[in-house]
């Protein structure tokens, strides 16, 4: 198997990748809290952990990829009572538009999507434990807290010195805790938000134990990676890494700890108090799926990477266009032909070429998922293409194909999609919601024979249209 290296943020250094049962590879990423629609960031960390799933399955790993989905928080119920909405319904359908999002964007490696109360056992039984070993302690009002004091290591991942987390340093001083650095994993009860039985009386899991409840439920006290944004490392994985270690009595946790870096908005952090949050959504409507994909992938993904409609994200659209229309060219010709097409086959040499060139994007992602320098080659490629091009009516079908493998790869790994299909799927990003406008007047003006023939010719093109009672929603092969 390939030989892969990856950046774990535990050893900071690059390690060599050796899964614990190859080939066979569990990997978990840290998902959404769906109390609100995904944004911009969240799009580029889960689009590049959907990379390193697709290159390790490439290269023959079995990879397992689970990413959870904590479905109840202080920010859902928060958010619920606002819109006096039930909180679980409401991340609910959150959720389901993100996953519908996420297929847009191609993403879709991910085999599990866990929501959290749905492993409220495991997690009870993992606190049971944790109190059980005197690493953990139920308060008063029905709440459990963690020890910090009682893992030795605590620190470790994230460089954090417990001492630079008390009172007046970071953390308030709370009755409750026996020291300022514990935090809670369940949660007593209040009235009126979801509750669930426990030893300690009726509550709600705290955020980092539900991770942990669900990886050991599983993968078992051991897996290969895990990832999430930089921004989790700490508390957040810090305090993952002494549950499960503190409750399964074994170590390490993780192997290799992958870390992506954050998106800023025009330079600035984006907050919601700030404004400056960009839907998930609204970005693939506004740059198509192909570009923003391009745009996060373009990039160092430890990186911070800037999202400037009027800046990166033009040159994110114009970069795409120059890397795939070669492509285009190509397989527009495929497409028509065929690969029967009769023509002149690449020569020895030709042939020995392409292959280096899919060798070498092989290379480059497997030293640490290097989809920026990925993406320099496949420019690089596109260049070459360009100076077959003005021959490519006399190249077989199969040397056609040849010229496409290294796109084909992109499309593989990097989730690019057939650059045509792709180019089609930005024109109807663009055309269907001017079909659809058209449409909808002419069902105001009673024409429904007029709507049904614009709904039959755009589905003749391979456009599916869905009338409910919020408007229409129209689907494609490539958007
Ligand atoms: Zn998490």
């Amino acid at each position: 198997m390939r030989r892969v290296t990856i950046y774990d943020t535990m050893a900071r250094a690059a390690r060599v990748f050796a899964p614990r049962v190859p080939p066979r590879v569990g990997l978990f990423v840290c998902g959404l809290t769906p109390y609100a629609d995904a944004h911009v960031g969240h799009g580029r960390s889960f689009v590049f952990f959907d990379t390193v799933a697709r290159a390790l399955r490439r290269w023959g790993y079995r990879v397992f990829y689970v990413q959870n989905v904590t479905d109840l928080d202080d920010k859902v119920i928060a958010r619920a009572a606002e819109t006096e909405a039930d909180p679980l319904a409401l991340s609910d359908r959150h959720f389901l538009a993100f996953v519908r999002s996420m297929h847009r964007l191609g993403a879709t490696a991910v085999n599990y999507y866990p929501y959290a109360t749905v492993y409220v056992p495991e997690i009870i039984d993992q606190i049971r434990e944790l109190v059980r070993r005197g690493d953990a302690y139920p308060t008063e009002d029905g709440s459990v807290y963690f020890s910090v004091a009682k893992y030795a290591n605590y620190g470790r991942l994230s460089g954090q010195k417990v001492e630079a987390l008390l009172p007046g340093a970071r953390l308030e001083a709370d009755p409750r805790k026996r020291a300022p650095e514990d935090f809670v994993i369940w949660k007593a009860a209040t009235p009126g938000e979801p509750e669930w039985e426990s030893p300690w009386g009726p509550g709600r899991p705290g955020w980092h134990i539900e991770d942990t409840a669900i990886t050991t439920r599983l993968f078992g006290p051991r897996y290969d990676i895990h990832g999430g944004g930089i921004d989790l490392i700490f508390p957040h994985h810090e305090a993952e890494v002494a549950l499960a270690e503190s409750a399964t009595g074994e170590a390490p946790l993780v192997n290799y700890w992958m870390h992506a870096g954050m998106l800023t908005m025009r330079g600035e952090k984006m907050s919601k108090s700030v404004g400056n949050v960009s839907s998930l959504d609204d970005a693939i409507d506004r740059f198509g799926a192909p570009v923003l994909r391009f745009f996060y992938l373009n990039s160092g993904y430890r990186s911070p990477l800037d999202f400037d409609p009027d800046r990166s994200l033009a040159e994110a659209r114009e970069g795409f266009e120059r890397m795939a229309r070669p492509a285009d060219r190509v397989w527009e010709l495929l497409e028509r032909d065929g690969p029967e097409r009769t023509g002149r086959a690449l020569t020895d040499g030709e042939e020995s070429e392409v292959e280096a060139v899919v060798e070498r994007l092989d290379e480059t992602m497997a030293n640490d998922f290097n989809t920026r320098e990925a993406i320099a080659q496949l420019f690089g490629w596109s260049r070459r293409v360009t100076e077959w091009l003005p021959q490519r009516n006399e190249l077989s079908g199969e040397a056609l194909e040849m010229l496409y493998a290294p796109y084909a790869w992109a499309q593989e790994v990097l989730g690019f999609f057939p650059p045509s299909s792709t180019a089609r799927a930005g024109a109807w990003a663009a055309v269907v919601p001017v079909v659809l406008q058209a449409r909808a007047r002419a069902r105001a003006r009673g024409d429904y024979a007029e709507a049904d023939r614009i709904r039959d010719e755009l589905k003749a093109t391979g456009v599916e249209l869905e009338d409910d009672a919020t408007g229409t929603r129209w689907s494609s092969p490539g958007a």
